[in-house]
């Protein structure tokens, strides 16, 4: 049996129809960058969310790059992040003119509020808490800091549409969050796409001013072309009346690894915190014999992945923060251990069994 990382082909195939159809109508209209199609999405992505603004713009890091720019980020400002995410995160502090700061992550594998205080310094201006794999971060602490010194907070959405931390959706805790929507995220499009979202609608009309050139016939300040086209928002539209289904799906797939896995001692489940609904963009199990659970599984047809083989720190791109393991243990620890199995909302229970059978006979 082969079972892929993802599926998009098959997730395709359920709602082939309407997509045709969606594109189809995009395509008669030519409305093809913004417009209609673009504001409909806009809207339908802010009241699912639960948000007063919702802003597109052309990916997910565009859309941090956008927030970080629209707080007033100034030369040299540090912004806190964590140590542990896709690059997206702090490449964008850097491009927008700040200087990165990691700090750690705890057994969530989402930013450890208990070392943010100490990384504080006068030039701090903000903190990205990313929520890892789909669990939120600890944004209770997060904003509790925040508050005391003054910072911002940008919520990074990207991997956790949906997912809720004190019964409140991840996207409208922070002062304003970022989606993406590449394809193999929980809500994905046919190619790129993100937007942000806020209630803060000064803020919101600063963004779509910044992305949008700075502004239409006058331009008030140098922007950037950041846009999502008609052909995305139509099919993101076709998708979002699904994503509560395709949430609790992927959520009963996770209970379904986690029953057949927690007898297995030599494999780490993933810890889900208090007040946190985890939507399982990713199933991250932790195992000393990562490598070779890995190429058991490949060879039996099974695809797996590591998110990520290196923290950030780690990597050749802030060799010049001359950070050490011992500066993030966590995060180090678990570039070795981690490794993301098969889940996505198409994956068939008997698709599941087989990879329950292949993870057990390794490990018998
Ligand atoms: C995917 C992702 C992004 C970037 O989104 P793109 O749409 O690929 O630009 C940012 N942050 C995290 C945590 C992500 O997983």
């Amino acid at each position: 049996m082969k079972i892929p990382f993802n599926d998009l082909y098959t997730q395709y195939q359920s709602i082939k129809k309407d997509i045709d159809q969606a594109i189809s109508s995009v395509i008669t209209d030519s409305a093809f960058i913004r417009g209609q199609y673009v504001d409909e999405f806009e809207k339908s992505f802010a009241k699912e969310i639960g948000v007063e603004n919702c802003v597109s713009c052309a990916n997910g890091t565009d859309a941090l790059y956008i927030a970080i720019k629209c707080l007033e980020l100034q030369q040299g400002d540090e912004v806190i992040t964590t140590a542990h995410s896709w690059i997206s995160t702090s490449q964008t502090i850097t491009q927008a003119g700040g200087k990165v700061v990691f700090v750690d992550t705890d057994e969530t594998f989402t930013i450890n509020p208990n070392q943010i205080e100490e990384k504080i310094t006068p030039k701090t201006v903000g903190i990205i808490p990313v929520h890892l794999f789909g669990q939120p971060a600890d944004m209770g602490r997060i904003l509790e800091i925040a508050k005391k010194y003054g910072l911002w907070v940008i919520e990074d959405c990207a991997q956790a549409h949906l997912a809720e931390y004190e019964n409140r959706r991840v996207g409208t805790i922070g002062d304003i969050a970022t989606f993406s929507f590449y394809p193999g995220k929980n809500l994905g499009a046919m190619g790129d796409a993100g937007c942000l979202v806020t209630n803060d609608s000064a803020l919101a009309n600063w963004c779509k001013l910044y992305a949008r050139h700075g502004g239409k016939g006058e331009h008030l300040i140098e922007g950037i072309n950041s846009r999502m086209d008609g052909l995305q928002a139509a099919i993101l539209s076709v998708k979002l009346p699904y994503l509560q289904d395709w949430t609790r799906r992927r959520q009963r797939i996770a209970s379904l690894y986690i029953q057949e896995l927690n007898n297995i001692e030599e494999i780490m489940l993933p810890t889900i915190a208090e007040e946190r609904t985890h939507v399982y963009h990713l199933f991250v199990i932790r195992t000393t014999k990562r490598d070779e659970l890995y190429q058991h599984l490949s060879e039996g047809g099974i695809s797996t992945s590591v998110n990520y083989p290196k923290a950030l720190p780690f990597n050749p791109a802030y060799s010049y923060l001359k950070h050490t393991h011992a500066d993030f243990p966590n995060a180090f620890k678990n570039q070795k251990e981690i490794l993301s199995l098969p889940i996505y909302p198409e994956i068939t229970d008997e698709m599941l069994e087989y990879v329950f059978r292949q993870i057990h006979s390794f490990f018998k």
